[in-house]
């Protein structure tokens, strides 16, 4: 089976969530799933040998991005909502469908010019990739791509990402 095939079997559709009309795609299944969730991580950190630090986006960025950092030998740095984190942070805001988001990092965490990949597990409209890259590269890092398990490629994601080097493991 190809990764797209595997991850597609390990996810759950659930319909009208988080708002009428919204077919959220649910990885928790394939985090449960042992040879799927390592699967992934593998998959991922063979395209990224050189990379210096991960970055993940709250919440489920965390889960997949402190296993590829481990998988890679690299340490991890969140990606959180604003308020969060207790050091001296950077952060940026962003627009979303109604009202706007702000992100935050520990800037001290970042070594001036680390190369940082960045992980998700879904890219919808683009809008929180974005932010998070443009975040990172505010504070010196070089971010070097973005990888997700899951592209919605009718949001328009990656046309928003274009110039970036954007990777995932099944578009749908
Ligand atoms: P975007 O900013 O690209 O519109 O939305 C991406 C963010 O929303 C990601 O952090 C992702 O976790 C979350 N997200 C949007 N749609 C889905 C979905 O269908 N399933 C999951 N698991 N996350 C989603």
């Amino acid at each position: 089976r190809t990764i797209a095939e595997l991850v597609e079997g390990a996810l759950r559709d659930i319909p009208d969530f988080p708002a009428p009309g919204v077919l959220f795609k649910d990885i928790t299944p394939l985090l449960a799933d042992p040879t799927a969730f390592a699967a992934v991580i593998a998959d991922m950190a063979a395209r990224h040998r050189a990379v210096q630090l991960v970055a993940g986006v709250e919440a489920r960025g965390f889960v997949i991005g402190a296993a590829l950092a481990h998988a890679l030998g690299v340490g991890f740095i969140p990606v959180r909502k604003a308020g969060k984190l207790p050091g001296r942070t950077a952060s940026l805001s962003y627009d979303l469908e109604y009202g706007s988001a702000t992100i935050e990092v520990h800037a001290d965490d970042i070594p001036g010019g680390a190369r940082v990949l960045l992980v998700d597990d879904v890219l919808a409209t683009g809008g929180t990739a974005v932010a998070a890259w443009d975040l990172l590269e505010s504070v010196g890092a070089e971010v070097t791509g973005f990888e997700v398990i899951i592209e919605l490629a009718a949001l328009g994601g990656r046309e928003r990402l274009a110039g970036r080097d954007v990777h995932a493991l099944l578009t749908v």
